[in-house]
């Protein structure tokens, strides 16, 4: 289905006009067209300005390195991407749900494909390049060991080799969005949403008020990592049993071990349960969101943790939401809303395992169509002890729980250390 109808932004011109569009100008784009010449590529060069059909530019943030190594002389300005044995090592659809404009609004389904399928285009001298990027690798992690050690994981040879790594696909995917699916997908008229993007990045993207005939934005922020155990092809037949993690960055725990949240134990141990399931003839996901501190960012979160552990009282349970809330203005900002596109674009119709507790992210990859089977918790035994604050506090706002749920009394009573 193509969402033509979109209604129009309020038009304020100020620098930009649209371009030619034709043989050598900008390509339209029809998204949720059925195929990806009538998509049409999505071209966010900066080298040629005519052909550009997006506001904004690749990479995300990394957008503002290279603008530095251009500055800097580093960085010849045009300087045009080789590709050459950059192309995916799997195939990854088409699937039905490429085709479906409601079901993928932020990413770019063609986006790891641009060589094969817009090859005529770049015979003719347009800039475009992938948005996604499909790789091979092993992964090798202390917590997988010590699984081996203890005898819960077994190496195969296949999946999980005798050192203790685990064989993966793992896809790279920046963000491409659809302003008029987006605005739908938060329940907000287009005009503002792009009112709001526009004043809230500081007029960075004049376009986004100017040029409401370019839909696509490509947004200043950080994308997907996916890690994939088994055959990624699997994700999309719904009779191999899936196991997956949908994950949002927390650099504090994922890297560095914090023990004031469960991140990185809830990580490791998904990645357990991935290989376990590859093993079993299954196939494991782990979608990695980069949106640190509940895409409040890490300064942000920093700060709660002082007013959390600084507080009358001490850090507790009772507390954790209204701490956030009162330096950020909100409890959370990572919006599960756009999270399940990468799940369609996968072509996933159910999870039969879903590591995690989340009702957020429960919710958005239900309510986006996905059946989920079983939802599996965090083991009691990985919850680090300064982290039972966050973890009780969750379980009381709705995080799955097969155990009970605490009083407003009790949480209070569940705390944290202090600052030292
Ligand atoms: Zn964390």
């Amino acid at each position: 289905m193509n969402a033509s109808t979109s209604e129009p932004a309020r038009h304020i011109r100020l620098t930009s006009h649209p371009g030619q569009q034709g043989p050598t100008g900008a390509p339209p784009i029809q998204w949720g067209a059925a195929d990806a010449l009538a998509r049409g590529p999505i071209v966010g060069s900066t080298t040629s300005r005519a052909q550009r059909n997006v506001i904004g530019t690749h990479s995300g943030g990394y957008g503002v390195y290279r603008a530095l190594a251009v500055a800097a002389g580093n960085l010849v300005r045009g300087h045009r991407a080789d590709l050459t044995n950059t192309a995916p090592t799997d195939d990854i659809g088409p699937y039905p749900q490429w085709s479906d404009a409601e079901k993928i609004v932020s990413i770019d389904p063609w986006g790891a494909s641009v060589q094969s399928v817009y090859a005529d285009y770049l015979a003719r001298g347009y800039d475009i390049r992938p948005t996604i990027a499909v790789t091979k690798a092993h992964v090798h992690l202390p917590e997988v060991k010590q699984a081996i050690a203890f005898q819960r994981l077994q190496p195969d040879g296949k999946f999980l080799l005798e050192d203790g790594s685990a064989v993966v696909t793992k896809v790279a995917v920046e963000p491409v969005w659809w302003l008029p699916g987006v605005a739908r997908r938060f329940g907000v008229k287009e005009s503002d949403l792009r009112r709001a993007l526009f004043e809230e990045t500081g007029g960075m993207y004049p376009e986004l008020v100017t040029r409401s005939d370019l839909e696509v934005f490509l947004p200043p922020i950080g994308g997907q990592t996916l890690y994939v155990f088994g055959d990624i092809r699997d994700l999309a037949n719904p009779m191999v049993t899936l196991t997956a993690r949908v994950h949002d960055e927390c650099n504090g725990s994922d890297v560095f071990g914090s023990d004031i949240c469960t991140c990185r134990p809830y990580l490791t141990h998904a990645i357990e349960e991935c290989i376990q399931g590859a093993q079993k003839g299954g196939v494991g996901l782990i979608a990695y969101s980069r949106k640190e501190g509940r895409a409040l960012g890490e300064v942000t979160k920093f700060l709660v943790y002082n007013a959390r552990k600084r507080q009358e009282g001490g850090d507790r349970a009772d507390k954790y939401f209204l701490r956030t809330e009162c330096v950020a203005g909100v409890q959370d900002m990572r919006f599960q809303e756009l999270m399940p596109d990468v799940l369609h674009w996968l072509g996933i119709r159910k999870i039969h395992r879903l590591v995690s507790m989340s009702n957020d992210k429960y919710d958005a990859i239900t309510g986006s169509g996905i059946e989920v089977g079983e939802r599996v918790k965090i083991p009691d035994a990985l919850v680090p002890a300064d982290a039972k604050v966050e973890i009780e506090a969750k379980i009381a706002a709705g995080y799955f729980t097969d155990g009970g749920v605490m009083t407003e009394a009790d949480l209070a009573q569940v705390k944290g250390r202090g600052l030292v």
